[in-house]
């Protein structure tokens, strides 16, 4: 199989490919690897479940992480850097003569100038985005679900990459990956709330059913925050799509229940 195969189980965002072919990234669904726990109702196998979770045999959970790398980065030694996920607003930097950390930090976004790492969030629903700094070779990855967008962890993570690395926004690239839509995401009305209280944009990312449900479109939340952090609209992609429309396709918490898996979106300097 090769890389761009259409066939690969791996969204990678295809101007990123043509561009910046040392640019390793991609956002994973649910195909590809040898997990067999959340489908198995539907007759499904081989999922590439990629967090520990507490129904899956960690062994095919780090078989499935390394089919990962491999696809991505081409080496299956490749280190994958991964946190402790807490929907927070905190991005931590990976620097380049540090050594790789032990524990995975709490935090809710990576950023690093160090090549040959790659540098993974886990979502099942919560939106990935994943930012480059062509220019710097600076990435950066990051776990946005509603806490975190509220917190601003991609505007905030965007000011830490130029604060730590010199990154100039309107220089930067990102890609919103699979992630729960508006279409789905019915949310109450507190939420409504606190994002009026920090987004002077709030209105847009609400929409009410005729039933009077409310709904929540988080993928434009970050979206607005790329922006804010001053990245140009032409240079934000959108890779794939609902995560519960979409279930046969990548996992999602709320289409399943709250018993999946996780899908990661990586990100990392190659060669
Ligand atoms: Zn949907």
């Amino acid at each position: 199989m090769t890389r761009n195969d259409s066939t690969s189980p791996i969204l990678r965002v295809p101007e990123w490919t043509q561009r910046f072919p040392w640019l390793w990234h991609g956002f994973s669904t649910r195909a590809g690897g040898v997990s067999s726990v959340y489908g198995a109702a539907e007759g499904r196998s081989g999922e590439l479940n990629l967090g520990y979770t507490t129904e899956d045999d960690p062994e095919r959970v780090c078989e499935n992480r390394l089919r990962l790398v491999e696809w991505v980065s081409g080496s299956r030694a490749t280190p994958l850097v991964v946190l402790r996920q807490i929907h927070s607003g905190t991005s931590v930097a990976l620097r380049s003569e540090e050594p790789l950390w032990k524990e995975p930090p709490q935090a809710d976004g990576i950023l690093s100038d160090r090549p040959g790492v790659l540098l993974a969030v886990q979502t099942a629903d919560c939106i990935p985005v994943l930012v480059a700094d062509p220019e710097r070779r600076v990435v950066a990855t990051f776990h946005a679900g509603w806490r975190g967008t509220v917190q601003r962890i991609v505007e905030e993570g965007i000011a830490r990459m130029q604060a730590e690395y010199g990154c100039a926004p309107e220089q930067l690239v990102a890609a919103i990956g699979p992630g729960i839509g508006g279409c789905c995401y019915a949310v109450g009305e507190e939420l409504r709330t606190r994002f009026t209280a920090q987004f002077l944009y709030a209105d847009v990312l609400f929409r009410s059913s005729a039933e009077g449900e409310l709904f929540l479109e988080l993928r434009e939340a970050n979206r607005r925050q790329l922006l804010d952090a001053g990245v140009r609209a032409d240079q934000i992609e959108v890779a794939g799509g609902c995560t519960q429309c979409d279930a046969q396709r990548f996992f999602s918490y709320r289409g399943q229940m709250c018993r999946t898996g996780r899908m990661m979106s990586v990100i990392g300097i190659g060669n």
